[in-house]
């Protein structure tokens, strides 16, 4: 059985159902089928998450908001015109988009939630009408009804891990099933969604829930491309990667594939495989536990930026025990999240986000750091890249910082910040955030054109 997650630019008209439906029709074991609500059409088209969370804030405060509903109810119309669906299907979408504004609005992020979430709710309902109508016998399935638990964090939930065993269950049934990506319901039966793009949540937890063979993410890209292709002239296509590296490259930037949908995949080894719509000849890039096949030592470089160094010196700042604790403990305190803290003898820096520092926080934080730690100097740095290498096979191979290191010298940029942990999947480079295009040329070019 596999479990087949269809984005929202898969989604987005009459004819990608089309191709939806002949990629189910391909393949008798793609049995589960995840949606997102329609998505873009053209690069200026608006999404319909989008559309549906302008409704819900003009609605809580008290705005009109018929333009956008009517480009909602427009997106599903068009759809179901399109393919001669039975009015039935679009009656039952006007009623809850109705429903849905006369909800209840003390507590604004559930209201709010609950609009997003019937973006695919109503798209699933809309592809299990299509399905049938052609000769694919399915259902919907309501999340609730399913046991997809979460926590209680509207925008923002995680799934509770009793819910696989329920989940389970649906392995038993025989049509094709048709599951709204993106939300489910806290234990007090309230609906939450998972942050943005969390549609690829939704189909890595079922595929956990049902044990499948393979989960499908079917999106709008041939493959992962081994660098950022609005950046690197046509990158070469991963075929193969390890969970440990999607995990590595998605940190820095790869956007592919939701950050939290590797993990209840990974919990049971079941591969994931990124594939397109519009090309679903082509074999995509499989994520898997362990390599199967002969790889290059370097698989991706991805690069991110907006990130702050805080660079702190105090003298014999070796000798003192707990300093490094009581300054991550400051920066606790003032609802900062790190991200890395490299160190020197007498120093020690440490890497954040930067949308985290406000001007106030900024000033509290160096006014804590030299009252309370004392230190002697504390240094800001704002705008700086971090580029990863990454690649399980760098382990023990030996010069794979030298062919780095000599590549950016080449382009005289300036490394700020160096980074490898012990378990040598991934070198980290800090660099100034100008400079951050040219080093991912830099390095594409040494890893993957020169050493070829
Ligand atoms: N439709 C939601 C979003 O745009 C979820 C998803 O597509 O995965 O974020």
């Amino acid at each position: 059985m596999k479990v087949v997650k269809f984005g929202g630019s898969s989604l987005a008209s009459a004819q990608q159902f089309r191709k939806v439906i002949q990629i189910i029709k391909d393949d008798s074991a793609r049995k589960i089928v995840v949606v997102s609500a329609p998505g873009k059409r053209f690069s200026q088209d608006e999404k319909v998450t989008d559309l549906l969370i302008s409704i819900a804030n003009k609605s809580l405060a008290k705005q009109d908001f018929s333009n956008e509903m009517n480009k909602v109810v427009y997106r599903y119309q068009e759809i179901a015109d399109e393919l001669h669906l039975d009015e039935q299907v679009m009656e039952m979408i006007r009623l809850n988009l109705n429903e849905l504004v006369a909800g209840d609005k003390k507590v604004p992020k559930y209201y709010i939630d609950a609009f997003k979430a019937s973006g695919e709710d109503n798209n699933a309902k809309l592809v299990a009408a299509y399905f049938n109508q052609e000769g694919v016998l399915a259902s919907y399935v309501n999340p609730q009804a399913a046991g997809l638990l979460v926590t209680d964090e509207p925008d923002n939930a995680r799934v509770l891990p009793e819910s696989y065993d329920t989940l389970e269950k649906l392995r038993s049934r025989n049509e094709v099933l048709v599951f709204p990506g993106f939300f489910g319901y806290t234990k007090e039966g309230r609906l939450c969604t998972f942050s943005r793009g969390g549609s690829d949540i939704t189909g890595a937890i079922l595929a956990n829930g049902v044990e499948a063979e393979l989960y499908e993410n079917f999106t709008d890209v041939d493959a992962i491309f081994a660098a950022n292709p609005a950046v690197v002239k046509d990158p070469i296509p991963v075929a193969e990667l390890t969970y440990r590296e999607m995990r590595e490259l998605s940190y820095a930037g790869f956007s592919v594939l939701h950050d939290e949908a590797l993990e209840p995949a990974f919990k049971k080894g079941i591969p994931v495989v990124i594939k397109n719509t519009n090309n679903p000849a082509s074999p995509g890039t499989k994520i898997v536990k362990e390599h199967t096949k002969e790889h290059a030592p370097i698989i991706g470089i991805a690069s991110s930026s907006g990130f702050i160094n805080i660079y702190i010196e105090k003298y014999l700042m070796n000798r003192e025990i707990g300093f490094g604790r009581k300054v991550l403990q400051l920066l606790e305190s003032h609802g900062l999240s790190y991200e890395h803290t490299p160190s020197g003898i007498d120093n020690m820096t440490v890497i954040l986000r930067g949308h985290q520092m406000t001007p106030e926080i900024e000033l509290a934080l160096i006014k804590s750091l030299k009252e309370k730690l004392l230190v002697d100097s504390v240094t800001i740095e704002r705008d700086v890249s971090l580029i990863m290498l990454v690649g399980e096979g760098m382990r023990n191979q030996i010069g794979t910082m030298a062919i780095a290191a000599q590549a950016l010298r080449d382009r005289q940029i300036n490394i700020d910040m160096v980074n490898q942990g012990a378990s040598e999947n991934s070198v980290m480079f800090g660099i100034k955030e100008k400079e951050e295009d040219r080093a991912v040329e830099a390095l594409y070019h040494a890893f993957f054109e020169e050493s070829l």
